[in-house]
């Protein structure tokens, strides 16, 4: 299995970053590791941690309509270049919390989708050179309001609220290009989302090298690369899983109203 990277905070509420073994044990990192963040003696037992989301970026910048099967169940053609926007990192949360319901809103909907983690200062960068900058690879669940989406025109509160970012539970450093996403509710078996991540219309390196001619990215900064077809709305109670293979899986409960 891959080297599992992951963000804890101890019973004290000291946070670290570290290799998840097999065991379960963390072993504690004396700094983010694409900061060249090294093993220390430290080793934490299951019962001695919670896991945290795997980073904490300065921002989320996230890219619509990035498959094409996507944008045409939202009614829409491809964009030329990729359409991104922000979410705020306080919509982050680590896999098994609770996505909060705002009261605002008739219609949240669940987007499944390959968040990639950048490890170093990106700022004009070709595709090339901005492939060097993704230091690794984790699962988002872009969540959306899908009704606020559509009134605003603007996606900020849409997509902007606490919870609407569930993220983890670790990151890779590697990761098969064809490799599958699916997204499941509750207990059903069939994927509502299943899509090979090459079906991207931008890929990763694009992705990165656009965003980095608007602004830098920041070591820990977050990419989130579109959702593929099959967004449909979640319910109080229901249970969300955002499956990649080769990383893991994202598992969160939608608290009741
Ligand atoms: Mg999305």
């Amino acid at each position: 299995m891959a080297q599992r990277y992951v963000r804890i905070q101890n019973q004290e509420g000291q946070v670290y970053y570290g290799l998840l073994q097999l065991s379960l044990n963390v072993q504690v990192l004396d700094a983010p590791p694409w900061l060249q963040g090294q093993p220390t003696d430290l080793t934490l037992k299951p019962e001695n941690y919670q896991i945290l989301a795997p980073c904490a970026p300065s921002k989320i910048v996230a890219v619509g309509k990035n498959y094409a099967d996507h944008a045409a169940e939202m009614g829409t053609p491809v964009p030329s270049e990729p359409l991104i926007f922000l979410k705020p990192p306080t919509s982050i949360i680590p896999s098994e919390r609770e996505i909060r319901y705002p009261p605002q809103s008739q219609r949240v909907d669940y987007e499944g989708e390959l968040a990639l983690v950048i490890g170093d200062y990106a700022f004009e960068c070709t595709p090339k050179v901005a492939q060097t900058k993704i230091w690794g690879y984790t699962i988002a669940n872009d969540v959306t309001a899908r009704d606020l989406q559509k009134r605003d025109g603007q996606w900020t509160r849409a997509k902007g609220f606490d919870t609407f970012c569930p993220l983890g539970p670790w990151i890779v450093r590697e990761l098969n290009p064809g490799a599958r996403l699916q997204t499941f509710v509750n207990d059903n078996a069939n994927p509502v989302q299943s899509a090979c991540i090459d079906q991207m219309v931008f890929s990763p390196d694009v992705l990165v090298s656009y965003i980095s001619q608007v602004m830098t990215l920041l070591p820990g900064d977050l990419v989130l690369t579109g959702t593929p077809e099959g967004v449909s709305p979640l319910h109080p109670g229901d249970r969300v899983r955002v499956e990649i293979e080769g990383i893991g899986r994202l598992e969160n409960t939608v608290a009741p109203r």
